[in-house]
This record gives C-alpha cells, sequence and structure tokens, in this order.
C-alpha cells in the first residue's frame, strides 16, 4: 500500500482499513469494468507524492505561483510525451478527468446554443454528449445519432443525413459501450461536408490507440477527448489533443474558463504512464487486451450471450444476457455476488439493459486465453440461480485471481 501506510495505519485506522478492505476486494474479485485498470507502482509513487502539495495554475513558464520549477518540467515532459505519442501537434495534460476535458473541447470550440450531433445515450452516448442531466444537454442543442437496429454498427446514412438537416457546429465522435472503430475518415467527411467541427470523444479506445491497436483518431478529428485511466492504465484524469491552430483556444478553455489549479501529482503521474505507453512491452499489452477481448466475447457467445455487433475490435464487450433468461440488472447483482465485478449498459433498440466489460485489467493481472475462455464458463454458472453454484463460482474466482495478484504479491 505504499510508505505512508504504516502511518496511517498509526492515525487514522478507520480510513486504513478501507484501504486494505478495497485492495483485497481487488485482487480477490474479476475486476471486469471496461473502463478500469491497474496503474503501475510507480505511478501511484507519484501521486502519493509531495507533487500533491504544490499549486500551479496556469501553464509551464506562466504559473500565477512561485516554485513551479520542478512541477513545469514535469508537466513539460507529459505534453511532449502525448504529442509524440500520439502525433498530435499540441495536448494539454491539465483536464481533471475525461468530463472535463469533454466540457473544455466544447467551451474552446461552441457556445450556449449551438447545435451538437453526437451519439443518442441510449445508444451509448457519454452523459457529456447531451444528457438532460448533464451541463452539456442544458447548454446546448443535441441531436442524437445511433446505430443500425440490425447490425449495432453506427448509421452513418442516418449520421450523414441529420448533418445535412442540423447543420451542427459539432459532431461528437466516441461512445462509453460501442465495441468497434468508429469509421474517423467518414465523421471527417461529414463534418467537412457541413462545415462542423469533429470531436473524437475517444475516452476508452485512447489506450488501444496508444499500443497502435486501435486506429488513431488526431489526423481526422479538430480536438480529441481522452481519459488516462482507462485502457491508458495512468492516473484518473484527462488529456485533450489538437491542432497548432485550436492550442490556444483549448488552453484558454481549460485554464481560467473551466478549471483552477492544475493537479500537479496527476499530471506528473500522466507523463508516468505515457512514457510506460510508449514502450514496445505497452504494444504488446494493447494487442493482447484486444486478442482477450475477442476470445471472452466468442466464449460468452458461445454460452448463449447475444453480443452487440456479434463481436469486438476492441477492449469492450457489450451484451444482451436475456437469451439465458435473466436482464442485465439482475446479471450484474449475480455475478457481482459470485465475484465477477462489471457494469451493465443501454441496449439499442433492445428490451432491459445489458452487460458491459472490458478486457484491459484482467491483461494487465498477467491473465491469457486459457483465462479467458474459464471466466466465460463461470458466468454461466453464476447465472444460474442457485446459492451453492455462487458459492462455487466464488471460489473458482478467488483461485483465478490469487494466481494473478495485480500487484505481484
Ligand atoms: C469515461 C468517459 C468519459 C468521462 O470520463 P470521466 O473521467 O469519468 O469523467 C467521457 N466520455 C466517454 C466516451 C467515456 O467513456
Amino acid at each position: 500500500m505504499g510508505a505512508g501506510a504504516d502511518v496511517l495505519w498509526q492515525q487514522d485506522p478507520e480510513i486504513a482499513d478501507i484501504l486494505d478492505g478495497e485492495a483485497r476486494r481487488q485482487a480477490d474479485s474479476l475486476q471486469l469494468i471496461a473502463a478500469e485498470n491497474f496503474t503501475s507502482l510507480a505511478v501511484l509513487a507519484v501521486l502519493g507524492s509531495s507533487l500533491a502539495n504544490k499549486y500551479a495554475e496556469g501553464y509551464p513558464g506562466a504559473r500565477h505561483h512561485g516554485g513551479c520549477e520542478y512541477v513545469d518540467a514535469a508537466e513539460r515532459i507529459a505534453v511532449d510525451r502525448a504529442t509524440a505519442l500520439f502525433g498530435a501537434e499540441h495536448a494539454n495534460v491539465q483536464p481533471h478527468s475525461g468530463s472535463s476535458a469533454v466540457l473544455a473541447a466544447y467551451a474552446a470550440l461552441l457556445r450556449p446554443g449551438d447545435t451538437v450531433l453526437a451519439m443518442g445515450l441510449d445508444h451509448g452516448g457519454h452523459l457529456t454528449h447531451g444528457s438532460p442531466a448533464n451541463f452539456s444537454g442544458r447548454w446546448f442543442d443535441f441531436v442524437p445519432y445511433g446505430v443500425d437496429a440490425e447490425t449495432g454498427l453506427i448509421d452513418y446514412e442516418q449520421l450523414a443525413a441529420l448533418a445535412r438537416h442540423h447543420r451542427p457546429k459539432a459532431i461528437v465522435c466516441g461512445s462509453i459501450s460501442y465495441p468497434r472503430h468508429p469509421d474517423y475518415a467518414l465523421f471527417r467527411a461529414v463534418a467537412d461536408e457541413v462545415g462542423a467541427y469533429l470531436i473524437a470523444d475517444a475516452a476508452h479506445p485512447i489506450g488501444l490507440v496508444a499500443g497502435g491497436a486501435a486506429p488513431n483518431p488526431v489526423p481526422y478529428a479538430d480536438v480529441v477527448c481522452a481519459t488516462t485511466h482507462k485502457v491508458l492504465r495512468g492516473p484518473r484524469g484527462g488529456m485533450l489533443l489538437c491542432t497548432a491552430e485550436l492550442a490556444e483556444r483549448v488552453d484558454r478553455a481549460v485554464f481560467p474558463f473551466t478549471q483552477g489549479g492544475a493537479q500537479m501529482h496527476t499530471i506528473a503521474a500522466k507523463a508516468v504512464a505515457l512514457g510506460e505507453a510508449s514502450t514496445p512491452a505497452f504494444t504488446a499489452y494493447a494487442h493482447r487486451v484486444v486478442e482477450h477481448a475477442r476470445v471472452l466475447a466468442a466464449a460468452l457467445s458461445a454460452e448463449g450471450f447475444a453480443l452487440t455487433t456479434g463481436g469486438t475490435d476492441t477492449h469492450l464487450i457489450t451484451a444482451d444476457p436475456s437469451p439465458l433468461g435473466v436482464e442485465g440488472r439482475t446479471a450484474r447483482a449475480r455475478l457481482a455476488a459470485a465475484g465477477i465485478v462489471l457494469d451493465t449498459c443501454a441496449l439499442p433498440h433492445g428490451d432491459g439493459r445489458g452487460i458491459r466489460l472490458g478486457t484491459a485489467a484482467v491483461t494487465t493481472q498477467g491473465m491469457g486465453t486459457p483465462e479467458m475462455a474459464r471466466i466465460a464458463a463461470l458466468f454461466t454458472a453464476a447465472l444460474r440461480e442457485e446459492p451453492e453454484e455462487a458459492a462455487r463460482v466464488r471460489a473458482e474466482v478467488r483461485k483465478l485471481t490469487r494466481s494473478f495478484p495485480p500487484y505481484g504479491r
């Protein structure tokens, strides 16, 4: 738990006990939440360092606070690593989260009341893509596009028709649950035809992009929004990539428009994660993540789950469990009782909810294709409504996770 663990136990055993319990929960159960991963110990070390004490409003070389020489160096390295890794002209590594990155992208390009085309929330759009409960839906006029009822793939004809009809100021490309690669060139062509900005919200696939296991949106999008904590395996946070032309607008949209002081411990941890993501080992990891998702998806399909789009090209799998006689929420609860942790998701054109899972975390732990087949079998067993079965699956999950401790102990 790091060097501070003993001090915390001495001072605040109530919280220390919670940290201990969470570490055990992560190690003892199967982490299949598609947006989660295990960071390296190096990333964790930076997060718990003296950089957490530092105030640094502004940008390197132009701060509103003194004493920024070390954190300036860290932020410059993070920016340089991000631009090099993704081939971007400019990077902003300050957004506190994926949502903050999207907010800043909108602030850079749009005015309240502007029309924006984005994937509908019931088809896999994120809250920041026009939910009435989110600033996006309150301040902009969102028009939803969706996926085809037959194939589950993005309906590009509908997208183009909606763009021609509504003439949006921006088109958002990205989803929380779409398991295929978006056709960025097609999105760009539609945006160009109607004079719209293209914003790629690549929060999920950016880690695969880093490892060359998914197409890069940077050459196509005006602004790319990303998270650093999903497949990319860094600290919780956001990131923006854009053209040199938009650099100043994007930077001002982050600070001072939507954020205050940058979180320098997180930014330095982003630099470490981006360094890790630039290695051949990470390239191999990203490709393994996708291979594992393909194998797990095929095994789940063989067990009777109805896969959205029939499979996956990414780390992400979405499926309708109803052929096995359960709805998504029930499936999530029964799987959780057996130590298998995942999310539910919207089922475009379907009834009830589906399940959404990903292979980023279990792949970081070192699991391989044989484990994916075992996991699929555990799914079906856990969904049977028999208490003894849940206990048996729980024991199997323990056995499996014990062989792949996330931090090697
Ligand atoms: C995860 C995600 C976000 C938000 O990231 P947070 O860090 O949770 O704010 C935004 N858009 C998409 C598509 C995402 O998958």
